[in-house]
């Protein structure tokens, strides 16, 4: 469903990534493992268009969308997390889901008076789908609390409500256990699990190997911006190329 064929990126010379192929499929959590500096966040960064390949092709759901910018292709259902969340400083819990309403156009649309309509009822269902996802991970109590004040977790809680905001058919996820207490971590894993109960489809680069394995139906690692393993999760963390490529030994 979201396919990444012969990926490269040079960063002034540097290889980030060199010819990635990989196949996230629908209805699925792909995992993407790897040391530091293996290119997994700008191949999510490709794969959602922030970053243009040098070379190579992105596919989602049947069409070419390499050259489609990020807004584009959030519009078409992809929605993607980064490594460190981005709550908003100054506003509160519920302001921060407010101003990720998707800018939908009202195409064809005749009266100004009816797109005025049509934009309150707009407004009103995000509210409604604000309100929904701060009560399913227990922040509607601090709605009203500047962002600022949660913890690491309730950030990325919140971080992740803010990519479901855009409703968003697909999700890649960067680090989302990254800063958050480990005992915490479950309830992200809890979360990002009922959500691929709902019929979302995850990318999810994770350093926490236990969250990969709880979540992940298949995995790709990847080092020196090359995919090394792909399968599951128990074949490729049993992969010599693997353990050679986090212990940093020989090449
Ligand atoms: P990972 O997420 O697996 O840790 P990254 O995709 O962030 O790896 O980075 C892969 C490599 O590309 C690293 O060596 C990093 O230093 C380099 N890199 C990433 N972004 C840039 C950039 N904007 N400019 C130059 N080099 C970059
Ligand atoms: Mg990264």
């Amino acid at each position: 469903m979201l396919e990444g064929r012969k990926l490269t990126v040079r960063y002034d010379g540097f290889t980030a990534l060199d010819g990635v192929s990989v196949t996230l499929a629908q209805g699925m959590v792909t995992g993407l493992i790897g040391p530091n500096g293996a290119g997994k966040s700008t191949l999510f960064s490709v794969l959602a268009g922030s970053v243009v390949p040098s070379a190579g092709t992105v596919v989602f759901g049947g069409e070419d969308i390499t050259s489609r910018p990020p807004v584009q292709r959030a519009r078409l259902g992809l929605g993607r997390s980064f490594q460190l969340s981005r709550d908003l400083v100054g506003l509160t819990v519920l302001e921060n889901l407010l101003v990720a309403q998707p800018q939908r156009r009202l195409e064809g649309v005749g009266a100004a008076l009816f797109r005025r309509q049509a934009v309150r009822e707009q407004e009103a269902r995000m509210a409604e789908l604000a309100r929904a996802l701060l009560l399913r991970v227990d922040l509607w109590r601090l709605a009203d609390q500047p962002s600022a004040a949660l913890s690491g977790g309730q950030k990325k809680l919140l971080d992740l409500c803010r990519v479901l905001m855009l409703e968003p058919r697909f999700i890649l996820l960067d680090e989302p256990s990254a800063g958050v207490n480990p005992t915490r971590v479950g309830e992200i894993t809890e979360f990002i699990r009922s959500l691929a109960a709902d019929g979302i489809s995850f990318g999810l680069v994770e350093h926490n190997l236990g969250m990969v394995a709880a979540l992940s139906d298949r995995v790709y690692a990847l080092a020196e911006g090359r995919v090394v393993a792909e399968g599951s999760f128990a074949d490729v963390t049993a992969n010599d190329d693997v353990a050679r490529a986090y212990l940093g030994v020989g090449a």
